[in-house]
């Protein structure tokens, strides 16, 4: 039923930590891959932007990304549309201590759409309405 089910998307670091001179990198993200979930699927393109800053200890990535997802109302099921803007960091580490961190491989490379699909949860409503006073399914 369902396919692949870990589709990821990795980011390569390597040039980026090896040039001492550069301190920010940007990478544009355009990932027409649909992302469906138990909680939602996305009906729109991840665009945005991926930036990863440099200090002398640590990286960190910020993440500037728009979609669009389709959710079911809890009451009608009648699908409806929100849009998602996500704005939030992550810490990139050898080894994870928090969910709030991102693991980078041995070759230097990050994937970034599992803590998209994590913040994409994140702001999803708890109970899904399509209206305030949504009746549910009307019974005859
Ligand atoms: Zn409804």
């Amino acid at each position: 039923m369902s396919g692949p089910k870990n589709k990821q998307v990795w980011l390569n670091l390597s040039n980026f930590i090896a040039d001492k001179t550069q301190d920010c990198i940007e990478f544009e993200i355009d990932n027409n891959e649909k992302i469906k979930e138990e909680r939602f699927e996305t009906s729109k393109p991840l665009q945005g932007s991926v930036k990863i800053f440099k200090s002398k200890h640590e990286l960190v990535a910020h993440f500037k990304i728009k979609t669009e997802v389709v959710l079911s109302c809890d009451r009608c099921l009648k699908k409806i549309q929100k849009r998602i803007n996500l704005d939030f960091s992550r810490s990139i580490k050898e080894k994870i201590e928090s969910s709030e961190d991102i693991k980078i491989s041995a070759i230097n490379q990050i994937e970034i759409l599992e803590p998209i699909k994590q913040e994409i949860v994140l702001n999803i409503p708890i109970k899904i309405l399509c209206q305030k006073d949504c009746q549910g399914i009307k019974l005859k």
